[in-house]
């Protein structure tokens, strides 16, 4: 990548990541800071289109070839109890590191993105196309990528900014949502053996799952997990209730198809189980594929060698399965959505050199 420091056109990630993170953008109010990121773009010499308040750009080489993404997501959750400072009010600390709601996730990847691409277009591109979309909606898994994704044309790799601490999850769970009813019989609580608890069958089915081990265990991700998350039943104390709800939350990898989950848990339950959610499937990229390779070979020897791990977490990588696809961003995970949310800047500052240096190995070397 070409130095702008101390050009006329001088970019810096931080001076950028700080004014992302003073705009609020709640998931659905991301117009103000897509307004800015556009603008940003703009005088910084790249032209950026939207499509509603999702920013996009294309950096398109001389020479048609591969295209690569750069996706992240500019909406944060709301601000969780136990804030010490403004959330909205960036500032420094001593540790080096960038305290604000979104900071790490996923303003920090938004940040080094814009200053890939900027930095792609600077230096030109020999050939491909390097997109950059700066994603709404992620924190509420709908209404973003999801939608915008068959707009976008045809993509060969792509890199989805998280926070990752520099590795690369090469592995995500997927999410299987679930709502089961117990049928009972309702029946006068003083002559309960006219009925059947639907509460008791519920139970038991508990009980089974809290046993229950699904038995092919994926190498990086681990075991597919079911958690009972939600329950409700009965009306009154005197009366057996006739049905009781639960909910499970099942998170799945590449080792089950959704399909088989359900079907498997039918057939273990006493409950009626029907599907809230299953789009959300468990994505892998191949460990000896282009993308890794370049991911490799960019990484910056001084970081020491680039560590490959299966993510619990869901991203927008979901809805990008027709590509090779990889999350890796500047942040750690465990802080997203905590009170003091921070990001080393050194991290934020490494990272635009590494999406601009994977897309280029990716888009000029294969
Ligand atoms: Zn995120």
């Amino acid at each position: 990548m070409q130095s702008t420091q101390g050009s006329p056109l001088a970019m810096d990630p931080i001076d950028l990541l700080t004014k992302l993170v003073s705009i609020r953008s709640l998931s659905a109010q991301e117009g103000p800071i897509a307004d800015f990121l556009q603008s940003w773009l703009r005088d910084h010499g790249v032209s950026a289109r939207r499509i509603d308040d999702n920013v996009v750009v294309e950096v398109v080489g001389d020479a048609p070839g591969p295209t690569f993404l750069l996706n992240s997501h500019l909406d944060t959750v709301g601000a969780v109890a136990g804030w010490e400072s403004d959330p909205w009010s960036p500032f420094i600390d001593a540790d080096g590191r960038l305290v604000g709601l979104g900071s790490g996730d996923a303003k920090a990847s938004v940040a080094a993105m814009a200053c890939a691409a900027v930095a792609t277009q600077r230096a030109g591109l020999t050939r491909g196309k390097l997109m950059f979309v700066a994603s709404v909606m992620e924190e509420v898994g709908r209404g973003g990528m999801d939608v915008i994704r068959p707009l976008l044309g045809p993509i060969d790799a792509g890199m989805v900014g998280e926070p990752t601490s520099l590795q690369a999850a090469t592995a995500q769970a997927g999410l299987i949502v679930l709502e089961c009813t117990a049928h009972g019989k309702a029946s006068h609580a003083a002559r309960a053996h006219l009925g059947v608890n639907a509460l008791t069958v519920a139970a038991r089915d508990l009980l089974r799952l809290a046993e229950w081990r699904f038995e092919r265990v994926h190498p990086a991700m681990g075991p597919t997990t079911v958690n009972a998350t939600v329950i409700k039943g009965g009306e009154r104390h005197n009366v057996i209730p006739d049905r009781c709800e639960f909910t499970l939350d099942v998170r799945t990898t590449s080792a089950y198809e959704p399909e088989e989950v359900v079907a498997l848990l039918q057939a273990k339950l006493e409950s009626q189980i029907s599907v809230r959610s299953q789009r959300l499937k468990a994505v892998e990229t191949p460990a000896d594929g282009a993308l890794l390779r370049a991911l490799s070979a960019a990484y910056p020897a001084d970081l020491g060698p680039l560590v490959c791990f299966g993510s619990p977490t869901m991203s927008d990588w979901a809805h990008l399965r027709d590509m090779e696809g990889v999350k890796f961003g500047p942040g750690d995970s465990p802080r997203s959505h905590t009170a003091n949310e921070s990001v080393s800047v050194a991290q934020v500052r490494a990272a635009v050199e590494i999406y601009a240096g994977c897309a280029r190995r990716y888009l000029e070397g294969c």
